[in-house]
């Protein structure tokens, strides 16, 4: 930890990453207090922490826990509104998020990905187009493996692709990726983030430290990215699939092609939707300025058919398509997940409500003929079906349910679509479980 000039550290939130950040610090040296709402003290992780010497404080967050600390390694979740934040901003505490930690550990070989939607795809998809090269790597951030954890293994000669979630770049100081991604930027997060400046800021901080040696892969498709990237000083490397771009990569209806050079038919690809031609361009870019082949991108692309839970097709029963699109957390993902498919398509949507109403979907439901609701969202979603003229509206209890109903309306040739557009806290515990249960309830009807 050479760049790292805190002896005083208030870890708060013990998930993974706390507890691994944590053990980082007391391996270091650094003098480490931590403190959890709901961790228990009973807990193995915790009785580990303590016997490497660490303060554990649980059950609620004090001000006390303030006291002599010289930076705070927040969880990504715990919002920056309560008290304790509030009041570390106030005594000018530093927040950061473990991220930071890992940057520190690897300095040269991280590439950074991030964007609204398409994260995890992009990050598979390279990590997996450097491997077929040949290449050493390994994939860790918001994807699930502990970014500190993989850092602090990482062996000289490998390369670690992070996929970074607005929340983790909120709290960078000094990280910096050698190689950047900014996929998109939409409208999301405004109940964590407060506005959308504050999200745009967020995502911008992947860029905010490189350097000219450095490269920013960008979408030049999407406005506000172009906008944003302005003041980077990173080389920058565009991706579009409206333009060409010679110092970049872009898409045409025969191939996929980098800085002039024909990487893959476009017939040959087997993952299906334009927005999934976007996450390729942007891997392409990022593995091939890491030194990936063409023949390990192609090795990838002929096979990769879908990240599990993101238009990730299940099964066909007699003649009906299931795809599981679980993670289709916003109206924005519903709207490409339905622009992939021709065919008409039975939705199946609800969730978690945040406060948002569905009517930007109405353009997008043309070929749907029918539309199954669930969760605290379904009113204001039958509310859109119905401006759309939706004829079949059906709500369902379970997503056993779900899926009958949703077989019921249904013809041979007929799409039926997971797509929610909503979180999936209100019935399931995380966006997995649900896909989880939609891909059961369909082998059960079977
Ligand atoms: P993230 O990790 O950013 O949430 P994923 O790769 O898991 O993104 O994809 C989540 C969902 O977002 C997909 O199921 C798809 O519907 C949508 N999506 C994926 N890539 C893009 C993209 N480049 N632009 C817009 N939407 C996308």
């Amino acid at each position: 930890l050479k760049n790292f000039p805190y002896t005083n550290i208030l870890v708060l939130g013990l998930a993974k990453s706390g507890t691994a950040a944590a053990r980082l610090l007391l391996e270091n040296g650094r003098k480490v207090r931590v403190n959890d709402k709901q961790a228990d003290e009973n807990a193995q992780s915790v009785k580990d922490l303590k016997q490497l010497g660490a303060e554990v404080i649980t059950g609620s967050h004090p001000l006390s826990v303030l006291e002599g600390v010289e930076v705070i390694v927040k969880n990504p979740g715990i919002p920056y509104d309560i008290p304790l934040l509030v009041e570390a901003e106030n005594r000018d505490i530093p927040i950061i998020t473990e991220i930071e930690i890992a940057g520190n550990l690897v300095e040269t070989s991280i590439i950074g990905i991030t964007g609204s939607n398409g994260k995890t795809t992009t990050t598979t998809l390279t990590t997996e187009m450097l491997a077929k090269s040949n290449q050493q790597v390994r994939v860790a951030g918001n994807i699930g493996y502990v970014a500190t954890e993989v850092a602090n293994e990482l062996k000289s000669d490998e390369k670690m692709v992070l996929e970074l979630s607005s929340f983790q770049l909120m709290g960078v100081k000094a990280f910096k990726p050698k190689v950047a991604v900014l996929l998109n930027i939409y409208e999301a997060h405004l109940d964590y983030h407060k506005t959308f400046e504050n999200y745009r800021e967020a995502k911008c901080n992947i860029f905010r430290n490189q350097s000219e040696e450095d490269f920013l892969i960008y979408n030049a498709d999407n406005s506000t990215v172009v906008e944003s990237i302005e003041q980077a000083k990173a080389s920058k490397i565009p991706f579009s699939l409206k333009q060409k771009y010679e110092n970049g990569a872009w898409a045409d209806e025969k191939g996929v092609y980098f800085q002039g050079e024909k990487v893959i038919d476009r017939q040959d690809i087997v993952l299906v939707g334009d927005h999934n031609l976007e996450n390729i361009l942007a891997a392409v870019c990022a593995a091939k300025l890491s030194g990936a082949t063409n023949e390990g991108i192609q090795e990838v692309l002929t096979t990769f058919s879908a990240v599990k839970h993101r238009m990730q097709f299940v099964e066909n029963i007699q003649g009906r398509f299931f795809y599981n699109d679980s993670k289709a957390t916003n109206t924005l993902a519903t709207q490409k997940a339905l622009s992939s498919f021709r065919q008409p398509t039975v939705l199946l949507a609800g969730g978690l409500d945040r406060g948002n109403d569905f009517d930007d979907l109405i353009p997008y439901l043309e070929n749907v003929k029918g539309m199954v609701l669930f969760g605290e969202t379904s009113e204001k979603l039958r509310s859109t079906a119905e401006k759309a003229g939706i004829d079949i509206i059906r709500s369902a209890d379970t997503m056993e349910d779900a899926v009958r109903n949703a077989y019921e309306i249904s013809e041979p040739d007929n799409v039926i679509l997971l797509s929610p557009a909503c979180a999936s806290w209100d019935q399931y515990r995380t966006f997995e479980e649900r896909g989880d249960m939609f891909i059961q309830a369909v082998h059960t009807l079977k």
